[in-house]
């Protein structure tokens, strides 16, 4: 049975919850260390890292959440911020904060992936994935660098799904 949350500290929460209404999938929005529990798939959406980062330390939500990814009883899909998140809770990548440039060089563009067909993406203050271990999978690339990773029961994405109406991922990340 799948319990589904999204992180609703900080970020844009209610885009996901847009996605994933219209994937008629039922979601809990997870605000203390108490609403992960028995989840089962877990949205960490875009936003700012290192706001996010401290408020997780402050509610004592980050210690559990790594755990619950270290064993695999969580899976977890960060959107940017998420994603930077994402590479501290132990996923084996290395990223460059706002590597794709700052707020104003946000930019909207097509993204190379053999599994997505006629995927485009919302890059806002996008982290650029450096290097990854062999573990890891480049689902999606855009101008030949990694956007969309995953590893185990990680998915690393450096775009926005939710804001241009792209279901598939999450879709992928539920299935
Ligand atoms: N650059 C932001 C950060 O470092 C992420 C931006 C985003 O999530 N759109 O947290």
């Amino acid at each position: 049975m799948k319990k589904i949350g999204i992180l609703a500290i900080q970020g844009s929460v209610i885009e996901h919850e847009k996605i994933l209404k219209k994937l008629n999938a039922d979601y809990y929005l997870v605000r203390t260390k108490e609403d992960l529990s028995s989840l089962t798939h877990l949205i960490i959406p875009g936003g700012e890292s290192t706001t996010m980062e401290k408020l997780l330390r402050t509610y004592n939500i980050w210690d559990i959440l790594q755990e619950k990814i270290n064993v695999k009883s969580l899976n977890v899909f960060g959107t940017c911020a998420g994603a930077i998140l994402l590479s501290k809770l132990g996923m084996d990548i290395e990223i460059e904060r706002n590597g794709f440039g700052s707020q104003l060089h946000s930019f909207y563009a097509d993204i190379e992936s053999d599994k997505f067909q006629n995927l485009k993406g919302v890059f806002i203050r996008a982290p650029k994935f450096t290097s990854h271990s062999n573990d890891v999978i480049v689902l999606a690339t855009y101008n030949d660098e990694p956007v969309l990773l995953e590893q185990n029961n990680m998915l690393a994405c450096g775009f926005h799904p939710e804001l241009n109406d792209e279901v598939r991922i999450h879709e992928w990340f539920l299935r």
